[in-house]
């Protein structure tokens, strides 16, 4: 049971939990300093159940979704919006600010797949749920909708343009969904997982190609835009646990230390000189084999960075509340909290069709 320790600390109650594909490079290993104990889980909502005598932005009995970065809300980059990048609430990083159960690279907070979490800076990030929004909707914008439209954001779309997007995760689904927002004329998705291919097809809706059948997915990108590359490209992938030290990259063989981004070398060459590569996967310090000379050569933009929630919520909630967004069709499982190594096994594997699990805390 979490306890108060400081004046701005609010304890929730959990009510519904996710499982995210960033817990997945916790659960393979790919994040260094993730210690046995500690408590995974950063997509969350619940009822507050006790608040320290500095909260004054919620009180007990509100039902709040809790944004996946834990910010202080006053230093230099949360002042600029930048919440994913407090300064002050990791100190273990110069990077990034800490999240909810991301081990202690991301500062050691206990997460939110627990019955109860501690919630610090209670006045910056929880965000009383808009009365009539489903609390399925309500998990989602903890993490998901906000990463996806952000990515979209970053990609610097412009009217008309053609974005491509590397995987169709959740992330990505909501990435190929949100691009649409901003303008684009075509949108792509690949992955090699048929059913989240069908998936957001339908959904966002966007051409799919599934990477194992298409040869080399740069070329046949090249192919498919007047030998152009698409204007933006997406990373929704980020460092894949399966990585193999060799990789085959566009035809070639290259070794790779332990994990790999084979899905950031597609989208370094299968987008336009001039273009913008926007990435949201996450990458640990093994993967850091970037392809610097193309980089160069192509005058690209990079873009990268950690969802600031609280800067994208109110947008958002508006597009959830007026049904532009339908975060919660992405969800295909339900389960007890109980069942949490079950609900793991299976996104991991991506078995039974699984896009979004929520599991429940039986308290
Ligand atoms: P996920 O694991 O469910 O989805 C990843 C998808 O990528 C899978 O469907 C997989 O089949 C596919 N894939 C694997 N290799 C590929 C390749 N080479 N090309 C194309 N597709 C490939 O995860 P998710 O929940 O959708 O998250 C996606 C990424 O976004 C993860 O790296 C996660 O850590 C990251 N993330 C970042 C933020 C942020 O704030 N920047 C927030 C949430 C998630
Ligand atoms: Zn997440």
């Amino acid at each position: 049971m979490p306890e108060i320790k400081h004046p701005q600390d609010a304890i929730v109650r959990v009510t519904r939990t996710c499982i995210c594909g960033s817990d997945l490079h916790l659960y393979n290993g790919n994040v260094p300093d993730t210690r046995v104990g500690s408590t995974f889980g950063h997509e969350f909502v619940g009822i507050v159940e006790e608040v320290g005598p500095d909260v004054t932005k919620i009180k007990v009995g509100d039902q709040v979704l809790v944004p996946f970065n834990i910010a202080c809300g006053e230093c230099h980059f949360c002042k600029q919006n930048m919440f994913g990048n407090c300064h002050e609430s990791n100190t273990m990083s110069t990077a990034v600010g800490a999240i909810f159960g991301y081990s202690h690279t991301a500062g050691g907070f206990d997460g939110g797949q627990a019955e109860y979490a501690r919630v610090p800076y209670a006045n910056v990030g929880p965000t009383v749920i808009p009365a009539g929004m489903d609390p399925d909707d309500a998990v989602l914008l903890t993490d998901v909708v906000p990463t996806g439209y952000q990515a979209a954001e970053m990609a610097g779309i412009q009217p008309g343009d053609t974005v491509l997007v590397f995987g169709a995760g959740p992330v990505g689904i909501m990435a190929a969904r949100c691009a649409w927002l901003f303008g684009a004329g075509r949108v792509i998705v690949l992955d090699n997982v048929d059913y989240r291919l069908e998936f957001v097809r339908d959904y966002a809706p966007c051409e799919v190609y599934n990477f194992d059948e298409i040869g080399d997915p740069v070329l046949f990108i090249k192919k498919i835009t007047d030998w152009m590359g698409a204007d933006c490209v997406i990373d929704a992938v980020g460092a894949e646990a399966s990585g193999d030290l060799m990789q085959t990259i566009t035809g070639r063989k290259l070794l790779l230390q332990a994990g790999s981004a084979t899905a950031l070398h597609w989208a370094i060459n299968s987008v336009k000189k001039g273009g913008v590569v926007s990435i949201v996967g996450v990458y640990g310090p093994t993967d850091n084999l970037v392809p610097i000379g193309n980089m160069m050569n192509k005058g690209l933009t990079m873009r990268g960075n950690q969802t600031s929630v609280k800067r994208l919520l109110p947008r958002l909630i508006e597009h959830v509340m007026n049904g532009t967004l339908n975060p919660k069709a992405m969800i295909t499982h339900r389960m007890p909290l109980e069942e949490v190594a079950d609900g793991y096994r299976m996104f991991s594997a991506k078995l039974d069709n699984c896009i979004k699990t929520v599991l429940i805390p039986s308290s």
